[in-house]
């Protein structure tokens, strides 16, 4: 039987934090979630949710939720680079529903993030600091105390059976209390912008993710309709983390031109930052999401995996004697598996990147596999069942 009751402290209230909570109160446990920010903040852009997510969301109960603020695209069209023509695809839509259980959706980042929040907000077991200014953290033998400097000015004290740190790409747990690595800066920036939906309406299909390929560059779009607007991101190399002015690809092409205009100066540095560390836990502090192995996004499966991750550590936490026992477990469950998807996200990157001629031969690839090869090839990605594992 779980070991209802006992109380966890998460550091970050973003997408890894706030599922592991919701997946932690489902067993009666009591979770204290430490937030830097003051407040949810819009902050990001468009998210695809893959069905090895979605299935967890699903469980939590937000499929309703869910759907309400997303698009389930049709395909995903690859533009190559320069091109007029027609695009490669790769289909989406019910075919993913029928493969894999859960659908393949586009949101925005800030819809998923507040309607994990109102999840939250409706268990009295989850309680969400915000603005926490420090905290830090003693393991002990019978789990760890907190002292947290608030908001306010005030401090407190708080006993845990376990610290877990979802506190992002740059997580002050994972270098502070686990001694592991800074993330590393591996010189690209995706660029993300924002434009209304009838701006582009000509240049990207209104149900269906589109990618253009360019030589150093790729461009993704797909509409977000719940908000009428089409997020746009544009990955390219840069030398600096904090590039200025607007990015100029060259060999656009017409079509990826004309959205590259609509967002006019509305483009936002992200730089991509990646992590790789195989210490996950010390003692009864862990690590989840991006603070244990940020990745580029380049397969969109960074959310993803901070989500399985949250689903699987969930009911180690509880049902195991000792947390140490319960990270140990979770990482020897995890690790394995976060690394094929970073590797095969870098490797994306240098593939949609290739410069004539060898672009030609990743397109004539692409085309002679199909519509349908992805669902093979990524079949070990979307089909796992995170809550299936343990
Ligand atoms: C351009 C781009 C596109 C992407 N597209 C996709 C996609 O399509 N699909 C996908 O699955 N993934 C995608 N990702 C990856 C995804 O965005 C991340 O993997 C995911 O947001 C990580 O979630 P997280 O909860 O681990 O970290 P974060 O979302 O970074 O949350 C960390 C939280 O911790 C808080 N925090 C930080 N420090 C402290 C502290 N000291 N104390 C308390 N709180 C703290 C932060 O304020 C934040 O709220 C993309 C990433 C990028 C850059």
């Amino acid at each position: 039987m779980p070991a209802t009751g006992r109380n966890y402290i998460i550091a970050g209230a973003g997408i890894a934090g706030m599922t592991l909570a919701l997946a932690l109160a489902k067993f009666g446990a009591n979770i204290l979630v430490l937030e830097r920010s003051p407040h949810m903040h819009e902050f990001g852009a468009g998210l695809q949710i893959s069905p090895n997510a979605r299935h967890c969301l699903d469980r939590l109960g937000l499929s309703a939720a869910l759907d309400a603020v997303s698009l389930e695209p049709e395909a995903l069209d690859l533009y190559p680079q320069g091109s007029q023509s027609t695009p490669m695809s790769m289909e989406l839509g019910a075919i993913m529903r029928e493969r894999f259980g859960a659908p393949y959706a586009v949101m925005h980042r800030a819809d998923l993030a507040d309607l994990l929040y109102k999840a939250c907000r409706r268990f009295a077991n989850i309680d969400i600091l915000f603005g926490v200014r420090h905290w830090d953290v003693v393991s002990h033998a019978r789990g760890v105390t907190v002292a947290i400097d608030e908001a306010d000015g005030q401090s407190r004290t708080s006993r845990a059976h376990a610290f877990i740190g979802a506190d992002g790409v740059h997580s002050p747990t994972r270098r502070g209390m686990l001694a592991g690595p800074e993330a590393h800066f591996g010189n690209r920036i995706a660029w993300r912008a924002l434009v209304p939906l009838d701006l582009v309406s000509g240049q990207i299909a209104p149900d269906r993710v589109s990618v253009f390929f360019g030589a150093g560059f790729h461009l993704v779009c797909y509409p977000l309709p719940s908000r009428r607007q089409a997020n746009l991101a544009l990955f390219m190399p840069a030398a600096t983390q904090e590039p200025q002015g607007q990015p100029r690809p060259s060999g656009t092409g017409a079509r990826a031109g004309a959205i590259l205009t609509a967002a006019g100066s509305g483009w936002t540095p992200w730089p991509l930052f990646t992590v790789e560390t195989s210490i996950w836990h010390r003692s009864n502090i862990g690590l989840i999401g991006d603070a244990a192995h940020a990745m580029v996004p380049f397969q969109a499966q960074g959310a993803a995996m901070g989500i399985e991750d949250a689903t699987i550590l969930a009911p180690l936490l509880v049902e195991t004697k000792g947390a140490e026992d319960a990270f140990a477990r979770y990482a020897a469950l995890r690790q394995a598996r976060v690394k094929r998807v970073a590797a095969l996200s870098a490797q994306n990157g240098r593939i949609f990147h290739l410069p004539w001629p060898l672009s030609l031969a990743r397109d004539a690839t692409i085309s002679a596999q199909g519509p349908r090869a992805h669902l093979r090839r990524l079949n070990w990605i979307y089909d796992y069942k995170a809550d299936a594992i343990s």
